[in-house]
C-alpha cells in the first residue's frame, strides 16, 4: 500500500539538535499568518499538480503530517488539507492519519478538533520528562505540559498515541533515563520511538560540542541505555519492530512500516522526499525531493512548476541494497519476497555471513524471514554495512 507525507515547515522555535527543515516565523521576523497562509495555498497547488499524473492514482493507506510542527496549524487547516487529499487521491476509508504534535501547541479542545478533522493517530515529541533536559534541548514545553497533553489526547478520544523520547543526553545517568521510561509507561502510550541524541551537522548542538560546552555521552554508555530500553519495553509488552520503534500489539506505525517495506510514497511540502517504483527490480524506480525553502517553494508553485530540487533513478542494485538495509533495521528480510523481486537467493548469496549472525545470536531465521535480535540491533549499523560492502 502507498503513503502520503505532508511536511509542515514551521516551528514555534528551532530546537538546538534538530536538522529537519523548518522555520520559526516569529524568530525570523516574518508575519506568522501570512507565511503559513502562503504555504497552505502553495501546498494545495502541489497536491493538484501531482494528482494530475495518472501514475499516482493508486490506493493510499496512510497520511502523515510531519515537520516541523504540524500541530502549530489549526484543526481547520489540517481538515482542509485532508479534504483536498481525499478529493484528489484515493485514500482508504480506515487509513492511518498521523499528526506529529508538539505538547506545547495543543489543549484539549484543539485535540478534539484535530480528531473531528480526521486525524486518528498522534505522535507526541516529548523527548524527556525532566524539565532541565527540556531546557537543554530548548523544547517549548515542560514535562507537566507534556503529560497533560498526552492525557488530553486520550480524553479527546484518540486511542493510538505515540511518544518520542531521546536518550544519551550529555551526562545522562541510567537512573534518569529509566525514570523517563517509567513516566512514559504511566501514560500508557500505544507506541514509543526512542532515539539516541545525534549531533547533526549545522546545528547549535554541534557548535556547543565543538566549543566543548557539552560532551556527548560515550558510545559504551549510549549502548547501555539502548540495551536497557529494549529490555524495559519488551518486559512491558512493547514489540520492537525497528531499531528505534516499539509498539503494543496492533499499534505499529503503518506509515513508517510502508517506508521500511519499500512501498511507494509521495511527499508534499518543502524538503519532502518521495519514492516511486513501478514494481520489481526490472521496472523504473526513482526518488525525488523538494526544495528546502518555504519561500522558493511558494514561488515555484505560483509559476505552476513542481518544487522538485533533485531526483535520482535507482538501479536494481541500489534497490536491493536499500531493501537489505531497511529490512535489517526493521522487521527483517522476507527472503521469499526478495528472491521473487531480485531473482537472487539472499540466504545462499550471504550464507557464511548469515551463519555467523545466527551462531552469535545476532539474528534469527523464522521460516523465510531473517531478523536481527536485540543483540543484533545493538550492532545494526555494522551488520548492515557488512552486507553492503
Ligand atoms: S519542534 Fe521538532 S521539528 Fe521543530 S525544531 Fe524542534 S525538533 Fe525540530
Amino acid at each position: 500500500m502507498s503513503s502520503l507525507y505532508i511536511h509542515i515547515p514551521f516551528c514555534e522555535h528551532k530546537c538546538i539538535y534538530c536538522d529537519f527543515y523548518s522555520v520559526a516565523p516569529r524568530e525570523i521576523g516574518e508575519r506568522h499568518e501570512s507565511l503559513i497562509g502562503g504555504f497552505l495555498s502553495a501546498l494545495g497547488k502541489e497536491i493538484e499538480l501531482r494528482s494530475a499524473d495518472s501514475r499516482f492514482q493508486v490506493k493510499y493507506s496512510t497520511v502523515f503530517f510531519g515537520g516541523g510542527t504540524p500541530s502549530l496549524l489549526t484543526p481547520s487547516n489540517i481538515g482542509a488539507v485532508l479534504e483536498l487529499l481525499n478529493r484528489k487521491f484515493s485514500i482508504q476509508k480506515n487509513a492511518e492519519i498521523t499528526l506529529e504534535t508538539n505538547p506545547g501547541t495543543v489543549d484539549l479542545r484543539k485535540l478534539e478538533e484535530f480528531r473531528r478533522a480526521g486525524v486518528n493517530r498522534l505522535s507526541f515529541g516529548v523527548q524527556s520528562f525532566h524539565d532541565d533536559d527540556l531546557i537543554f534541548l530548548t523544547r517549548i514545553h515542560s514535562a507537566v505540559e507534556a503529560k497533560e497533553s498526552i492525557m488530553n489526547a486520550f480524553r479527546a478520544g484518540f486511542e493510538n498515541v505515540s511518544l518520542d523520547l531521546i536518550f544519551s543526553l550529555p551526562g545522562q545517568s541510567l537512573d534518569r533515563w529509566e525514570s523517563n521510561l517509567h513516566q512514559a509507561m504511566q501514560l500508557s502510550p500505544t507506541h514509543l520511538s526512542c532515539y539516541s541524541l545525534i549531533v547533526e551537522p549545522n546545528t547549535p548542538l554541534l557548535r556547543m560540542v565543538e566549543s566543548k560546552q557539552v560532551s556527548p555521552l560515550p558510545v559504551e554508555k549510549d549502548a547501555e541505555l539502548y540495551e536497557v530500553t529494549m529490555e524495559y519495553l519488551a518486559s512491558r509488552g512493547y514489540e520492537q519492530y525497528e531499531v528505534s520503534n516499539f509498539a503494543k500489539p496492533g499499534y505499529r506505525s503503518l506509515h513508517n512500516g510502508n517506508y521500511w517495506n519499500h512501498s511507494n510514497y509521495l511527499g508534499f511540502g518543502p524538503s519532502a522526499h518521495s519514492f516511486w517504483s513501478e514494481g520489481g527490480a526490472s521496472h523504473s524506480s526513482s526518488r525525488w525531493w523538494n526544495i528546502s525553502n518555504v519561500v522558493e517553494y511558494g514561488h515555484r508553485l505560483e509559476r505552476g512548476k513542481l518544487p522538485v530540487q533533485g531526483e535520482e533513478q535507482l538501479s536494481a542494485q541500489q534497490l536491493m541494497e536499500e531493501e537489505i538495509f531497511l529490512g535489517l533495521r526493521s522487521d527483517g528480510i522476507d527472503v521469499a519476497g526478495f528472491r521473487k523481486k531480485y531473482e537472487r537467493d539472499f540466504i545462499v548469496q550471504h550464507s557464511s555471513k548469515i551463519k555467523d549472525l545466527l551462531d552469535e545470536n545476532f539474528a534469527k531465521l523464522n521460516g523465510e524471514r531473517l531478523r536481527l535480535t536485540s543483540k543484533g540491533y545493538l550492532l545494526c549499523d555494522e551488520i548492515c554495512s557488512s552486507f553492503l560492502a
